[in-house]
């Protein structure tokens, strides 16, 4: 137990702590957040013990786009109303979330699961790739849009899709350039999502 935690008890402590390892939450926000605990009812706690512990157990991972999702295929790839001739491609869920917040794309999706950085060994092979090259061959996709990072290590993963995809002649376009350069998709606000996704350009 650290220093400044003096004074709690044990098992508040212990809980200030674990919120401390969340990212974004410093001590203050940690020491806030275990009162709210110990103000709330029984059941209030028990709802937040469950949906925790739900997250973990009950998430999957959709066979077709690699989002997690509740069923398999998710939500989108089974939507009735998706346009499946388009994919767009992120490397995390939460930038499909993102995008989807942006609220102007009607297409499907496809996660890589990161990005590729020769520093940290991280390989095409190690990301689904090849999977969505197995996509575009066997559905009739005519565009994929490369939602990567606006950052050293998207824009490698998405010249690598570009070049592997070219043979096949579908059209590869990427988001408008509008976005600031080193940010995040999942950080960009939605309306300038929503205007990257319409002004997409050629790759
Ligand atoms: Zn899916």
């Amino acid at each position: 137990m650290t220093e400044k935690l003096k004074g709690y008890t044990k098992a508040m402590a212990r809980l200030v702590e674990r919120f401390e390892k969340l990212p974004g939450i410093g001590r203050k926000t940690a020491e806030r957040l275990t009162y709210h605990v110990l103000t709330s009812s029984r059941e209030d706690v028990k709802q937040l013990e469950e949906a925790i512990r739900d997250v973990k157990e009950n998430v999957i991972s959709c066979a077709v786009c690699h989002n997690i999702a509740d069923s398999d295929p998710c939500e989108i790839c089974s939507g009735p109303r998706r346009d499946e001739s388009l994919i767009c491609v992120v490397e995390q869920p939460r930038d499909l979330i993102a995008l989807e917040a942006a609220g102007n794309y009607n297409g499907l999706y496809h996660v890589l699961g990161g990005h590729i950085a020769p520093l940290e060994s991280i390989g095409p092979e190690d990301l689904t790739i090849a999977d969505l090259a197995r996509r575009v061959k066997e559905r009739e996709v005519k565009e994929v849009i490369l939602a990567t990072n606006p950052n050293l290590e998207g824009d490698g993963t998405a010249l690598y899709i570009q070049q592997l995809l070219a043979p096949t002649g579908v059209a590869v376009t990427r988001l408008s350039r509008g976005l600031a350069s080193g940010g995040s998709i999942e950080h960009a606000n939605p309306v300038m999502l929503s205007d990257a996704l319409s002004g997409r350009e050629e790759f």
